[in-house]
């Protein structure tokens, strides 16, 4: 019962023809949803982020279970514990992406899944290569630190994961309301893409749009308000490693230069974040449009 099959290897055949479905769609109708440099990029990042899932994973799977070595109580392997894992697993998830898009640390990796200016099925594999350097998993540990089996979480992650791949699309508008008010849709996650002031850093739903209506972080997509995909500051380049590196290149630069006070607030403050006010954060854009927008 504790070795269970990577649900995600399943799925890529249903992601190459969903992908291949959308060019064709796209060909027709929206030409420039797709750019072919973009969308090679995007599954580079796909591979890569892969194969350091192969190199570091067995590092955090092992963390997972000493985290579960000392759990208090052992969560049966029951088909309750199982809707309970993946909720919960999901508020982790929340949680995380919440603090990959606030903490500078975390979205050096997260980075990586937005810095397209495109938004199509392709996007959903820009997935990162630094994140077990970041650190990110752990969000999830406490879940096996209270009693849920690793590899249950992991299988729970991995549905996550295949939940979040379709809804990279601009190809579906809006579904039924009572739909659109629970899960994370098309229109919800195309919110997270956009960098319209009005929609920065909104929308952190894994699969369950709730926990932004919860913890107020929800944004309705706004009909007639065009979107603009991509990063505050857009990459403006293709060079695969620049993307995956960029930000931690960053980061290092502004270590290296920031006064000693300030080297705390270039690693963990919001991204933008500068000791001499030199650059904005995505909470001083919103301000200056709602600003603007008030009169
Ligand atoms: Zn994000
Ligand atoms: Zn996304």
């Amino acid at each position: 019962m504790e070795k269970l099959p990577d649900p995600v290897q399943y799925a890529i055949p249903a992601f190459v023809a969903l992908i291949i479905i959308e060019m064709i769609w796209a060909k027709r109708r929206a030409p420039d949803k797709y750019e072919p440099k973009d969308t090679l990029n995007s599954l580079l990042f796909g591979f890569g982020s892969t194969v350091a899932g192969v190199l570091f994973g067995g590092i955090m799977i092992g963390v997972a279970y000493s985290a579960y070595a000392i759990r208090p109580i052992t969560i049966p392997w029951t088909w309750w514990a199982w809707g309970l894992c993946f909720i919960l697993d999901d508020l982790a998830y929340y949680v995380f992406h919440r603090a990959a898009h606030r903490v500078r640390w975390f979205w050096a990796s997260h980075v990586n899944h937005h810095s397209s200016q495109h938004y199509n099925l392709s996007t959903a594999l820009r997935q990162t290569w630094t994140g077990f350097f970041a650190a990110g998993f752990i969000f999830r540990l406490p879940l096996a630190f209270i009693g849920f089996h690793p590899a249950m979480l992991l299988f729970c992650g991995a549905l996550n994961l295949i939940y979040q791949f379709w809804i990279h699309t601009e190809a579906i508008g809006r579904f039924p309301r009572w739909f659109e008010a629970v899960m994370n849709t098309p229109s919800h996650h195309r919110v997270h893409h956009a960098v319209n002031p009005r929609y920065l850093d909104r929308n952190y739903a894994g699969t369950f749009i709730v926990w932004d209506k919860m913890f107020g972080t929800f944004a309705p997509e706004v009909e007639g308000e065009p979107i603009r995909y991509g990063i505050v500051k857009q990459l403006g380049s293709f060079n695969l490693l620049w993307g995956v590196f960029h930000e931690w290149v960053g980061i290092v630069q502004d270590l290296w230069r920031a006064p000693f006070k300030a080297k705390f607030g270039y690693l963990f403050g919001p991204p933008g974040w500068s000791h001499d006010g030199s650059r904005d954060t995505s909470d001083m854009i919103r301000a200056r449009w709602e600003h603007n927008r008030d009169g």
